[in-house]
């Protein structure tokens, strides 16, 4: 059994989204885009949300975005994120067009809407999660 004082992480075989966990293990943040259609895919999936077709290829983030919205997270049942509480989790638009959940590793009052951000790396074995905190 697992320390209930880990972050929960994906369980693999994920046909979906391994391609995009496997290059977390190098600190690369990347998102698809369809080939017949020029959409922006995220989170990975095997069909464009656009047009439907398979014929995704996948790119690289810089890791560069703007706050869209956020939410300070006061209560949870879960025990490694009962033990962060307060947190911040928000909604981020990264510069190439598409827009990802995540933590935002800066305390409660130091978030807001627009605000300029980075991907920050928190390491795990073969995988790293991606976070983001206010630029300077
Ligand atoms: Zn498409």
């Amino acid at each position: 059994m697992p320390d209930q004082l880990e972050r929960p992480l994906p369980v693999f075989p994920e046909p979906d989204t391994e391609p995009f966990w496997a290059a977390t293990a190098d600190h690369r943040l990347t998102y698809q885009v369809c080939r017949a259609c020029g959409q922006i895919v995220f989170h990975p999936r095997r069909h464009c949300t656009g047009c439907l077709l398979g014929d995704l290829e996948w790119r690289e983030s810089a890791g560069q975005g703007t706050v869209y919205t956020f939410t300070v997270i006061r209560q949870n049942g879960q025990p490694f994120f009962r033990a962060r509480i307060p947190y911040v989790v928000g909604l981020v638009d990264l510069d190439e067009g598409f827009r990802m959940l995540a933590e935002i590793a800066a305390g409660p009052g130091a978030v807001h809407v627009n605000q300029r951000v980075t991907v920050i790396w928190e390491d795990h074995s073969g995988l790293s999660v991606p976070l983001f905190r206010p630029q300077e």
